[in-house]
């Protein structure tokens, strides 16, 4: 079957077995559609830990076993080092480690038939009549019924977009004294020299020796490599006063902050996931949770009706106007990431402002957050995403 000539046929495949491809196939292979044949495509071994991912959310998801921990309350810090520990009010912080979650998931699709693995680069996707053709770098093509991407990259140049970029560098340390408090992460500080951005620390307590600290930005453009460590390094030294400690891993990642239109459906037999897919959060960059919000119902579709398609409820794009008006105000520098997101949770029970940022509240409750943070500079951000919406509506930007 395997040759340049003849085109091996499967149900589905996933281009991209990274966060999304791989909850993709787990959901699939444990859903009534698991004697469908999958073919996954990644060029890499997905055997380091590459990423930490934390995420809230309030009910248990299928990965609650192999969550390397979970809190109730989280910590916020201002810039004058006020600090506000945020009950979660039913939710609860979570975190999962890249490498347990790869092996989990690795793991489990062994157990079923109908799943194949190619280590290949994808290099272009076409439409056909009753599917679609994946054509590797190495020459290979092969077809699916469905086809799901999570490959394609989204074009962040579109000059009416807003296209911030978070992009963090972060370690995991190991201290020979106990330093960390495990039952309570910091979700922000910003009690770090700010330099005309939005910069904060992260630190996600793994046990009382070890943590991730991690130097992130909301910003249109990446420091130079060295600055990161840098600033790492002086926070340990300066903020958390530790001079004798192991860095035992490190990760580094741009997620984007972007308000550009993603297509989750570009043909009939393609459908984009995770960050292509439009999935991030574009006014947080969190993307785990809503990625396996997403596909479960996508899956949930093809069960039902043969078709991954999900429609929105045209009402809830109000979410994404949101995250613009965010955006707007940080590109703009109309008031600082600082102030608005410490206001918020102050001035607000943290479950609405969680609720709020994964598009789970009512009007009433928006109109609630809204008085909480400087109306006359997000009015003037509401008047400036309006016109750059027409403009990019006017100059056909609207569609990638
Ligand atoms: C370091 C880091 C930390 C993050 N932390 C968080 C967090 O705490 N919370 C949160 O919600 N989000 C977080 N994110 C954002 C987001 O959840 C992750 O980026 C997530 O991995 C996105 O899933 P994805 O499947 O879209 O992309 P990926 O997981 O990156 O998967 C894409 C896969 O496609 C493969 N690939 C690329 N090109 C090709 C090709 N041509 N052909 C075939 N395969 C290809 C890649 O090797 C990769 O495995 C983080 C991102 C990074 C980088």
């Amino acid at each position: 079957m395997w040759g340049f000539c003849l085109m091996k046929h499967y149900d589905y495949i996933i281009c991209g077995g990274g966060m999304a491809g791989l909850s993709l196939a787990y959901y699939l292979k444990k859903s009534r559609l698991n004697e469908k044949s999958i073919l996954i495509i990644e060029p890499k071994e997905k055997n380091t830990n590459d990423r930490t991912w934390a995420f809230w959310e309030k009910t248990p998801n299928p990965f609650e076993d192999i969550l390397f921990r979970k809190w109730d309350a989280v910590q916020l810090i201002d810039v004058e080092g006020n600090s506000q520990n945020l009950d979660m009010g039913g939710y609860q912080y979570k975190l999962l480690r890249g490498i347990d979650f790869y092996n989990f998931v690795i793991n489990e699709l062994k157990k079923y038939q109908g799943v194949e693995w190619l280590k290949d680069l994808t290099e272009r996707i076409n439409e056909d009549k009753e599917g679609a053709i994946v054509e590797m770098q190495s020459g290979l093509k092969f077809k699916g019924r469905y086809v799901f991407d999570s490959t394609y990259q989204l074009n962040l140049t579109l000059k009416h977009n807003h296209n911030l970029l978070q992009h963090f560098k972060g370690y995991v340390i190991h201290t020979e004294k106990p330093c960390f408090n495990p039952s309570l992460p910091v979700m922000m500080n910003f009690n770090i020299e700010q330099k005309g951005d939005c910069r904060f620390i992260y630190i996600l307590p793994l046990d009382e020796h070890t943590a991730l600290i991690e130097y992130t930005l909301f910003s249109e453009t990446l420091l130079p490599k060295e600055e990161y460590d840098t600033e790492l390094k002086k926070y340990i030294a300066e903020q958390l006063q530790l001079t004798n400690y192991k860095t035992i891993e490190k990760e580094f990642g741009i997620i984007p902050m972007s308000d550009v239109a993603t297509q989750e459906f570009p043909s009939e037999h393609v459908i984009r996931i995770g960050t292509s897919g439009g999935y991030t959060n574009a006014a947080t960059g969190y993307t785990f949770q809503n990625t396996q919000r997403k596909l479960k119902s996508l899956v949930d579709s093809l069960e039902k009706t043969g078709s991954p398609k999900t429609k929105e409820n045209w009402f809830n794009g109000r979410f994404r106007f949101y995250a613009s008006v965010l955006l707007n105000v940080l590109e703009q520098k109309r008031h600082t990431a600082a102030d608005i997101f410490a206001t918020l949770y102050r001035k607000n029970p943290p479950a609405r402002v969680f609720a709020f940022l994964d598009g789970d509240t009512n009007i009433w409750e928006e109109l609630k957050l809204m008085n909480t943070v400087p109306k006359t500079k997000f009015l003037a951000a509401v008047g400036a995403v309006i016109i750059r919406k027409i403009k990019a509506s006017l100059s056909g930007q609207l569609l990638p």
